[in-house]
Parts: C-alpha cells; structure tokens; sequence
C-alpha cells in the first residue's frame, strides 16, 4: 500500500494522528501502531454501468480492509460524489477501532463508489449495485467481509448485494451483508440502531452533567439512516430538537420541532426546508446554537479548525464519522466541551449490525424489543467502560479526553489479539 497516497487526504492523516496520540499517552507496542497506519487490502475496481439513455459511464469503487485480527472483515458501503481511496481507508480504519472497542468478533472495513446516487435512476442505481457486488465478489462473504449500509445506501442496496452474491454462488447467502430489509433476513430494529445507540450515548453523556434527556436540548446535522432515527428517538424520550438539517439546509425553532409532523411532512416533500413554524439556518449555522447536545450527523471534518470557536453546545456526540478534526478536539476539550467519539457514539449500527450476521448464521430471528435492550446494554456498558478509564487512566490534563480512552481501549484489545496471533 502506498502510504503517501493515503496521507495525502487529511481525513486519512487524522486517523492515523488518533492512533499517535494514543502511543504518546499510553504503554503500548510501537509495532501494532506502525501496522494499523496500512490497511491490509485495498481493492479498487472499475463499474461500467449502461445508463437509461443506452450510453455507458464507468464508475470507481472501493473496498478497503483495515484488519481482520479479531474475526472478519465489516463495515459499510457508501454512494457519495466524493469518495477516494483514503475516505474509504480512514474509514475502514475506524470500524477497526469501533468493532474492537465494542468488543464485537469483527475486524475492520468499509467500501465506496464515487457517484452521486441521486443523479441516477432506481435502474441505473440498481445495474450499478450488482456490477460492484461482483467485482468485489470474490472477496466478500459471510466469514471473509461483511459490507453493511452508509451514507447514500439502504437496505434495498443490501437486498441487491445479497442477491447478486447468492445468485453466483449458487445458494442464497444472507449474512454476506447487514442492513438488509426484515423480510430477507435483516434484523428487526437495524435501520434504527445506529441513531437509537447515538440518543443512548447522549443520554449517559448528559447524566455526567446530572441533566436527564427529558430536560435537554438538541442540534442535529443530518436527517439521513442517523440523524432521523436520532430526531425521532430523543423526541420521543421527551427531549426538544431546536434544529435539523439536511444537504439543502437546515430548520430551527427555539421552542422545539414536532418531529413525527416533519416526518409526515418529509413523505411528500424531499426536504426539511419549508417545514410551518420554523426558521431557516444553514447548516453552518446549525453547528452554532446554544444547545445541550450537537448532534453532527452528516459527513466527517465539519467541525474544523476555523469554526470550532462558534459551537456553543456543550456535548458533541459524533453521529458520522470523523466530524470533529483533531485540531478542532484539542480546542473542545480545552474549553470543557463533551465530545464522544463516532466510534463509541454510532457503534449502534455496528452492534445490530453483529445481531443481525448472528441471527442469519442461526437463523432464529428476534423481536425488536429484544434487540433494542441488547444493543441498550452494549451501549450503556461501552461508555461506562470508557468513562471509567478516562477517570482512571488519563492523566488530569487530558481530562475527558473520550477519544483518546475509546481509541487506547480499542487498541489494547487489538494488541493482545495480534500479539497471541504472532503478528507483532
Ligand atoms: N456504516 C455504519 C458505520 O459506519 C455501519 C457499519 C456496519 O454495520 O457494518 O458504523
């Protein structure tokens, strides 16, 4: 793998300063460190796709595999215009940490096409689905790579994944991906899990302020598979959400919106603009209200150098990937912000994501109660152990530093498995 093109996207190059600052602060291997900065496998592959009009565009796509030292390789695949091959590899490098974290029999991946999924019909999109699941083909499977759904893909996704890989190995495969819809195999509760998991994290991390979540306020940047499910959630647990957005902007109103009407009003308009009794703000200015929690939900490095000075809120919980850069952390956690990190903060979807490959390989199928207190237990537990060792391990001028506990407990565990395996 060349390094050097990886380190040249920044979202790549403040993974690997995660894992550096984790071998500055605490005892462990130099070896796992230098082996977790290169993903194992890169896959890149080329998917010519006839468009309705009968021409032909080939896109690009990726399937990165980071580490598969704790069992196979997982994580999700996404449609967005700016995929490249170190995105996919930061992320890919994440799920690592996350599944580790999460104590999950799981490595670490994650996949890519560079399209913009909107622009294309339900044919084309479906045509360009099927060609990726075949080229990644021969290097997925139910105990190989697990792929799962990201941003700008869904069940339905899944469900033409599934197919395609059970139609070419001649039997049908349901635990080649999770995510898929309940009647094919998925697993009850999943399209919810990650934005619930985010609202129980928020919920633990509000209890260490002693505020109950009933009392609190939210901003949530987002209202895809994550930021809905989030909206929704604390709604219901009696939280008010002053705001939300989505790709074109954003609604605010300082006396709470009524999610279940925005969500009535979504099914006939495509976005949350011109919703009746709110505000318009842009996204930007969402991540500035005075909230108790901020809920960045869309896409990574939002939360950066020149804007971090704004945000007011004083608890972060990461509902994308990697929305807060380091640089950005470094001046939260000097001015006593709460920031929970994606891998602890969305582990949600991963954890139902592993109920949903162990329901397939037994197929014996839960009720969605039970998959809710279950990943209710994982949650609570995680945070619990990260908290714990933020108290006990960092010194105290890293203070709440939750990053870089859930980051040294992700690796601590990775670094007992590669050393038992003889890999470092
Ligand atoms: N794409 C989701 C994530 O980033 C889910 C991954 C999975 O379920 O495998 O965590």
């Amino acid at each position: 793998m060349d390094q050097d093109e990886l380190l040249s996207n920044s979202f790549y190059k403040d993974v690997v300063s995660f894992l550096e600052v984790v071998e500055k602060t605490i005892d462990i291997n130099p070896n796992l460190i230098t082996r977790l900065k290169y993903p194992r496998r890169a896959i890149r592959v080329s998917i010519p796709v006839r468009m309705d009009d009968g021409s032909m565009q080939v896109f690009r796509g990726y399937r990165v595999q980071h580490n598969h030292v704790l069992g196979p390789f997982k994580g999700g695949i996404r449609y967005h215009p700016n995929v490249n091959l170190g995105e996919v590899s930061a992320l890919a490098s994440l799920m690592t940490y996350k599944n580790s974290l999460l104590n999950l029999p799981l490595g670490g991946a994650k996949g890519g096409v560079k399209v913009n999924p909107n622009s294309l019909s339900r044919v084309e999109l479906e045509a360009l689905s099927r060609r990726f699941a075949t080229e990644i083909g021969p290097f997925i499977g139910p105990d190989k790579d697990i792929p799962a759904p990201d941003v700008g893909t869904n069940p339905e996704t899944m469900a033409w994944i599934m197919d395609t890989f059970s139609l070419e190995t001649g039997f049908s495969q349901t635990g080649v991906v999770t995510g898929k819809p309940v009647e094919i195999g998925g697993s009850r509760g999943r399209l919810s899990a990650t934005g619930l998991g985010v609202v129980y994290i928020a919920e633990q991390a509000l209890e260490t302020q002693r505020k109950e979540i009933s009392q609190s306020t939210f901003a949530i940047q987002g209202f895809g598979n994550v930021g809905s499910h989030v909206a929704i959630e604390a709604h219901a647990m009696g939280a008010k959400i002053l705001a939300v957005s989505d790709i074109k902007g954003g609604i605010y109103n300082p006396r709470g919106i009524n999610i279940s009407e925005l969500i009535r009003y979504l099914k006939e308009h495509r976005f949350v603009e011109g919703f009746p009794h709110t505000n318009t703000i842009t996204n930007e200015e969402l991540l500035e209200l005075d909230v108790d929690v901020l809920c960045p939900c869309a896409l990574e490095s939002v939360i950066h150098e020149k804007n971090v000075n704004k945000v007011k809120a004083k608890i972060i919980v990461e509902g994308a990937n990697g929305p807060v850069t380091p640089q950005a952390l470094d001046y939260l956690l000097k001015n006593n912000v709460l920031v929970v990190p994606d891998i602890l903060a969305n582990g949600g979807g991963a954890v139902v994501s592993y109920f949903e490959w162990v329901q397939d390989i037994s197929w014996l199928f839960w009720k969605e109660q039970e998959v809710r207190e279950k990943l209710k237990k994982v949650m609570v537990d995680t945070f619990t152990r990260v908290w714990n060792f933020t108290k006990t391990y960092q010194k105290s001028k890293d203070k709440d530093n939750l990053r870089l506990s859930a980051m040294a407990i992700a690796l601590l565990r990775l670094e007992k498995a590669m050393k038992l395996r003889g890999q470092i």
